[in-house]
């Protein structure tokens, strides 16, 4: 069966094309023709089929949500309940990252109770069979490694973040470079790295490469090159060990691009604003325009217990300066195992993050919703803002809890609402809707 990429270059609009297409507001010509370029992907399984979600140029920037076991806490139903919670709240894909207990049966319930794009990091269940089997993640197995990606793609694996440039050169930089104050945060990139100097041979992942190519080509699945030695803290930001896999990956995208596969390339981390848009030129000009996919950003170290909010800074910036997929970040950030709370939270803080970067990206088409929702605030229309506010139900419920005594305002200003004395002033002038 053919790849959405290889379908879309024969010049077939496949019916994901169409999908994306129609959501989008788009020609289905021009989905295929960014398709064939490898600019859009469309994360998908021939196996599972889950809903189209396109990814890439001239798109809305969509989210994603990472859930998951830990070693420490492991509850299946929990998950359930998050991978629920994620797309009740507008995740627009999840990634199932479990590492403690049954993993494929916490992926298996996972993948049957949403409709989404489901993700994974192969490293993951592969490092822990390894342990679990030979009680040393170090004696990991290739054959193990490549059984396991292709069970998982076989279970309905969409896209898979896969560690395939990390190599010697990479460490080399990393050692050179002599210093690094956050470390290494990445858990995949961390045991990738360790197995290579325990071994003293080159990651499988990157010196197979083709393999790993030709094992997600069966299935339609997206290989997203993953961001191992991605910067954890702001100090670490663009340094040379970061550049240097960010550029391999970039090299890999364009070769598994040519073997027909649909490439995505993984981004940091913890990011200052002013280094957010030079990242993703490097990306975009290095890879040929492949779909970019930021962490966060985080923006700032120094708000634990508020790292929703750092990331959806950082997320509205990437966002503004053409990043494609952004993975929300919860408030449980640097803390702990997100709860379903924690879930919500992290998905609507990226998603208005996003909304506004895509104001910024996107100025054509409008910003008709803003206009809209200032009128129904200048006119105290409650059910209108109710209608046009990005999540409807918690704008209400704020509402509720404090009930003014004249119910046209609201109770931070009372009698001394401006907006009822503004239209009061102004009633002429706004007859006819003239401002
Ligand atoms: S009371 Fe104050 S905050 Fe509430 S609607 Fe009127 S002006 Fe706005």
């Amino acid at each position: 069966m053919l790849t959405q990429i290889e379908a879309a270059r024969k010049g077939i609009v496949t019916p994901q094309i169409e999908t994306v297409a129609f959501e989008e507001q788009l020609s289905s010509e021009y989905v295929r023709q960014m398709v064939a370029e490898g600019k859009i992907v469309i994360p998908w399984n021939h196996i599972r089929k889950p809903k189209p979600v396109g990814i890439g140029k001239g798109l809305r920037t969509k989210v994603n949500a990472s859930i998951g076991t830990s070693s420490d806490i492991i509850d299946y139903e929990a998950e359930v309940k998050k991978a629920l919670a994620a797309a009740e709240s507008g995740a627009d894909t999840l990634m199932e990252l479990s590492v403690g207990g049954d993993l494929d049966r916490v992926r298996r319930e996972v993948i049957a109770a949403v409709d989404l794009p489901v993700g994974n990091v192969p490293l993951y269940q592969a490092f822990c069979e390894a342990a679990r089997k030979y009680g040393d993640p170090n004696r990991l197995d290739e054959e193990m490694l490549f059984d396991l990606i292709e069970k998982q793609c076989a279970d309905g694996m969409a896209f898979m973040a896969v560690h395939c440039g990390i190599n010697l050169y990479t460490i080399e930089r990393l050692r050179k470079q002599g210093y690094r104050y956050g470390g290494l945060v990445s858990k995949g990139g961390v045991s990738m790295v360790a197995w290579m100097l325990a071994n003293g041979r080159e990651n499988p992942l990157y010196e197979k490469f083709d393999r790993v190519v030709g094992i997600l080509k069966k299935y339609d699945t997206v290989l997203s090159l993953g961001n191992g030695l991605r910067a954890g803290a702001i100090h670490d930001s663009s340094d040379r060990a970061q550049i240097q896999e960010l550029l391999i990956n970039c090299e890999l995208a364009e070769e598994g691009r040519e073997m027909g596969c649909q490439m995505l390339v993984e981004g940091p981390g913890h990011v200052p604003l002013d280094e957010v848009e030079g990242n993703i030129q490097l990306q975009k000009r290095m890879s040929g325009g492949a779909p970019y996919y930021m962490l966060g950003p985080i923006s700032t170290d120094v708000a634990p217990g508020f790292d929703h909010i750092t990331a959806a800074i950082g997320a509205a910036q990437s966002s503004r300066f053409g990043a494609d997929l952004i993975c929300y970040i919860t408030p449980a950030e640097h803390l702990a195992l997100p709860n379903e709370d924690d879930v919500r939270q992290g998905v609507k803080a990226a998603k208005i993050a996003t909304y506004i970067g895509d104001m910024n990206k996107y100025p054509e088409k409008g910003r008709m919703r803003d206009l809209e929702m200032s009128k129904a605030r200048r006119n105290l229309d409650w059910e209108k803002q109710f209608e046009l506010a990005l999540y409807p139900e918690d704008a209400r419920s704020v509402r509720a809890s404090r009930i003014p005594e004249d119910e046209a305002t609201c109770t931070m200003c009372g009698d001394f609402c401006a907006s009822r004395g503004a239209t009061k002033l102004f009633a002429d002038d706004l007859k006819g809707d003239k401002i």
